[in-house]
């Protein structure tokens, strides 16, 4: 069994991967409000050497506040935003939790750019929040 699986609303994009999840924030970014048609995203950092990709994905590139490129995968099919692979972090890839067969044991541990949150959004937890980009290293 795969430590982690998941897959768009159509099911014909599907990840799986045998690494833990390394981490798992919310990105209240503008570019993550408008792929996601909502007001934030939440994504679970795992070794990118360990994400399995079956089917066809869609490719848009965007990029970071770094400068350097952020390559947001999604179903052409459906829609679904699934996983983003940022050249600023090459080693890492970024799953959207909403895709996981099993969320259940999902937490997030830290809020990225709530400089750009929604005034509203306001979400109970004791965990790290960073105005914009977390601190890389
Ligand atoms: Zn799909
Ligand atoms: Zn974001």
């Amino acid at each position: 069994m795969p430590k982690i699986s998941g897959g768009c609303l159509c099911g014909q994009l599907r990840y799986e991967s045998d690494a833990e999840p390394a981490m798992t924030a919310v990105c209240h970014c503008p570019d993550c409000q408008r792929q996601t048609g909502t007001s934030f995203s939440i994504v679970v950092g795992l070794p990118r050497a360990a994400l399995q990709i079956t089917g066809d994905a869609a490719l848009y590139t965007t990029t970071g506040e770094s400068g350097a490129a952020v390559h947001r995968y999604f179903c052409g099919r459906c829609g679904s935003p699934m996983y983003t692979l940022p050249d600023a972090l090459p080693d890492v890839a970024f799953i959207k939790a909403g895709t996981l067969d099993d969320p259940s044991w999902l937490r997030p541990q830290t809020e990225f750019f709530c400089d750009t949150a929604q005034p509203w959004v306001s979400l109970a937890g004791d965990w790290a929040r960073e105005p914009r980009n977390p601190p890389l290293g």
